[in-house]
């Protein structure tokens, strides 16, 4: 594409890591942060939930905001092998499950062209050969930013923002809910409150990092 070519020449690609030229990020600067020992908690139904490394990382962060915000999507492979690289430690995994990525309500998506959590989770999937499902649940409240809120507003806000599109799939099924950030957990609560509400058995959240 020829736009594409004249961003690479006035914008030249550098590691965001060390600068290193032509790579977004080299494999020197992504193997430096540190993936967690795997360990989890749990929020109130969902069974476990596991940060795959540390927020504190000021090169995590910067990673993820050019991800998300300056449309960097293929930062998506080097960000989805933190979430690979934890889940392989894991000595007892969930079988046959179905990962989800957290949705984004439409309208996000069309500022942001596409969501941060769906890409990671992909590569996720094709890695462990699990079943991807990015259709199962839709976003239907757009909702106001959580971290300005306190938690009886957060609750409110999410009241009713997700619908499930295929209610007889989710019957005795497990699931591993995917985003790039926990912050308070209640986005992903909402979405297994919806789950459990028809029939999911096991449900796990796997994210990047805890803000
Ligand atoms: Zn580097």
């Amino acid at each position: 594409m020829l736009f594409k070519k004249l961003l690479d020449i006035l914008f030249p690609i550098e590691c965001l890591g060390c600068g290193q030229n032509d790579i977004l990020l080299c494999s020197d600067c992504l193997n430096s942060i540190k993936i967690n020992q795997p360990d989890h908690f749990q929020n109130e139904i969902i069974d476990q939930v596991h940060v795959c490394t540390s927020f504190h990382n000021a090169l995590l962060r910067k990673l993820i905001h050019f991800y998300k915000y300056n449309y960097m999507e293929s930062l998506a492979e080097d960000l989805s092998k933190i979430l690979i690289n934890y889940y392989s430690q894991i000595d007892y995994k969930l079988n046959e499950v179905t990962i989800i990525p957290v949705p984004l309500h439409s309208k996000k998506l069309l500022v942001r062209c596409f969501n941060q959590a769906d890409l990671i989770a992909q590569n996720f999937c094709q890695h462990f050969g699990y079943q991807f499902k990015n259709d199962l649940i839709q976003r239907i409240k757009n909702t106001k930013q959580q971290a300005q809120l306190n938690k009886a507003e957060r609750i409110q806000n999410l009241k009713n923002s997700f619908k499930i599109l295929d209610k007889k799939f989710v019957q005795n099924r497990d699931f591993i809910i995917i985003d790039d950030i926990y912050t308070t957990g209640s986005t992903v609560l909402e979405m297994a409150k919806i789950l459990k509400k028809y029939g999911a058995q096991k449900i796990w959240c796997l994210v990047i990092a805890k803000n």
